[in-house]
């Protein structure tokens, strides 16, 4: 039973490690780039999905935050000139719309997270700085352990820090939040353009110049450690 656990394990380790290659190379070609911005702005522009119920927002708005993550992975990729690790792409692609979770207790009736604010507390740019101070926390401690590096606590903190983000970089474009509660629970937003803006910025970002220079070689990317045990 064991065995066959770890088997099963290990094969869908290989499965998520297979289509995130997949979806890193498309996502690191800025022709994709262009085509997953212009669908996020075109659900925004024609859909109408701010008036709907809850489950066809989350319908529509949640492959949007997805396409946003995938634009600005995709310049991440340029810009290194390599695929992250799994673990990384994976966690910030998730984080990107499961953040949105935080919007259940409202629909079912508690504003326990959303009393007196526009969204819930968890829409604030204090979860970003905690999660990067977590993530600084665990490469310190990774680094003083002397231990082969990235640390997966490293990875999966950054990679969470990073799709959180990715998630409000869309969110204060398209509707007013407490982006600076506990400090204030004053409604921020900005104008549609500045996300326009900051996924053109994305997609602009060229291929790493050293791959222009060097023979092309396949993407090394390291195995996520469930395939490893
Ligand atoms: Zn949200």
């Amino acid at each position: 039973m064991a065995a066959g656990t770890g088997i099963n394990a290990g094969a869908a380790s290989r499965v998520l490690n297979r289509a995130y290659r997949q979806i890193g190379g498309l996502a690191g070609k800025r022709l994709a780039g262009v085509v997953l911005a212009c669908y996020a702005f075109a659900t925004d522009l024609v859909s109408g999905w701010h008036g709907m119920n809850f489950a066809m927002r989350g319908l529509l708005d949640e492959p949007a935050h997805v396409a946003t993550a995938l634009v600005i992975l995709g310049a991440l990729i340029r810009w290194r000139g390599t695929l992250p690790d799994p673990r990384f792409g994976l966690m910030m692609l998730t984080c990107s719309w499961a953040v949105d979770v935080d919007h259940l207790p409202a629909e079912f009736g508690s504003y326990v997270l959303t009393d007196g604010t526009p969204r819930p507390y968890t829409h604030a740019l204090w979860v970003v700085i905690v999660l990067t101070v977590a993530w600084a926390a665990a490469r310190f401690r990774a680094v003083r352990s002397g231990r082969l590096r990235p640390a997966t606590a490293e990875l999966i903190l950054s990679g969470t820090a990073w799709g959180v983000a990715a998630h409000f970089v869309r969110d204060i474009a398209t509707a007013p939040m407490a982006f600076w509660w506990p400090v204030t629970g004053m409604s921020a937003e900005v104008p549609y353009w500045c996300y326009v803006a900051a996924l053109s910025c994305c997609i602009a970002i060229p291929p790493h110049r050293l791959r222009l220079l060097r023979p092309h070689k396949p993407v090394q990317v390291p195995e996520i450690a469930a395939a490893q045990q």
